[in-house]
């Protein structure tokens, strides 16, 4: 029986969890928060692996890259498609808003209120300080991701720097990330059974009435995050990496699974970056780094949904908006993705920066609150899927990616 379970492959496990999950999750309603325990367990140990993984990786991927020339060159084709890419989908993000008009008819009687998260001010000379880790050990404790990456680079540098003398050390961390992957494989045994749990409560405690009030909100946001994966990154892993599309969809489909049941880039750095390594056929070094970067500054379903959200808000309380506008929300919203974290409900906190500068009224944040979680599902599962396709097309311009493995993607 136990071999029988572990003689399907990992991802149709997953996919049988998540169609599974959603039919429990219908069935059973609000009882299905029962079993949510299950789902949060899961995450509560992908979390765990996220700062032993992150920095073991990123220190011996940059120390085997050998020359800081070269990381210089992965880092700044990753980030111009980052930036790129970003764009793109915050115009898409103002065009369907445009467009399909989401927040006129809305019957505002049926919306469930969420709750308003503290809006995050942007503050540029806050958000640069928040890159510096101060203090190592707390950002550790505190599993603060882009200091760690700036940490982990820096004792890469010096590892490289420091040659034949750092040889033990950079052993040490070679090691360190080898352990931490086979923990990660481990851990991603349990993918089926907290995905499975995740989506049983979504659907069983999901508001019906609020979704149908929102439903062109809803679709919206769907919509653009498919048109971004189907259109933007296809094109991408087609024309920039030329690499097989199924293959890539296959090699990722554990990670797009985990990103949607959890709703957190976060928390599926570890399963990404597994899938990136071993399915893609990603160098360690390329997507170790570009990966991890991407998990907490690139999020193109984010910055799609900030733009969209916003007219969605001025539609509703009927602000109009001028051109100028429509330049600051595509600014703000491109920002705004940038600093997002990686957690659920890390866009929502976001809006209301980028609400204040265009005055459409904060309300609208506790209207789309109460059905953030479905639309953050599908955000998060652009978000991460947007990051490996930036680290398949940076490796490959690199020659760092063996494009035989990607094409037969087959189980993790
Ligand atoms: N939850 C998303 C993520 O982790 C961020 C968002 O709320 O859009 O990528």
């Amino acid at each position: 029986m136990l071999k029988a379970w572990f003689n399907i492959p990992l991802w149709q496990r997953v996919i049988g969890a998540l169609i599974l999950g959603g039919i429990v999750g219908y069935i059973w309603g609000p009882g299905a928060e029962s079993i949510k325990i299950i789902g949060d367990v899961f995450i509560d140990f992908i979390k765990m692996l996220i700062v032993p993984l992150i920095f073991f990786s990123v220190v011996s991927g940059v120390a085997a890259i050998g020359d800081l020339g070269r990381l210089g060159s992965v880092g700044w084709r990753a980030i111009l498609l980052f930036v790129i890419t970003g764009q793109i989908a915050v115009v898409l993000g103002l065009t369907l808003g445009t467009i399909f008009q989401p927040g006129l008819g809305v019957d505002t009687s049926m919306l469930q209120m969420g709750s308003v998260p503290d809006p995050a001010p942007f503050d540029w000379r806050e958000m640069l300080r928040s890159m510096i880790p101060v203090s190592p050990v707390g950002v550790m404790a505190e599993v603060k991701v882009l200091p760690l990456i700036v940490f982990a680079l820096l004792v890469g540098i010096g590892i490289l720097l420091a040659g034949d003398e750092a040889g033990p050390v950079a052993k040490i961390f070679d090691g360190g990330t080898a352990v931490m992957l086979k923990i990660t494989a481990i851990v991603m045994e349990l993918t089926p059974f907290g995905v499975f749990a995740l989506i049983a409560w979504v659907v069983g405690t999901l508001g019906l009435d609020a979704v149908t009030a929102l439903a062109k909100l809803v679709a919206m946001n769907y919509l653009g995050c498919l048109l971004i994966i189907g259109v933007m990154y296809v094109s991408i892993l087609v024309f920039v990496a030329r690499v097989s599309v199924i293959g890539f969809f296959r090699g990722m489909i554990d990670a797009m699974a985990v990103a949607y049941s959890t709703a957190s880039s976060s928390a599926t750095l570890p399963v990404t970056l597994r899938c990136t390594q071993r399915n893609l056929g990603v160098s360690k070094p390329t997507s170790s780094f570009v990966v991890s970067l991407g998990s907490t500054i690139n999020m193109d379903g984010t910055a799609m949904y900030l733009g969209l959200a916003t007219l969605f808000g001025a539609q509703l309380f009927g602000v109009t908006l001028g051109w100028e506008d429509y330049f600051i929300i595509a600014l703000l919203a491109t920002v705004g993705s940038i600093g997002a974290a990686g957690i659920p409900g890390g866009g929502l906190v976001m809006m209301g920066a980028v609400f204040t500068a265009v005055g459409v009224p904060l309300e609208t944040i506790a209207f789309v609150a109460g059905v953030d979680r479905i639309m953050d599902m599908m955000r998060t599962a652009t978000n991460v899927t947007g990051d490996a396709t930036v680290t398949v097309a940076t490796a490959s311009m690199l020659g760092e990616i063996d494009k035989g493995e990607l094409a037969s993607a087959d189980d993790v």
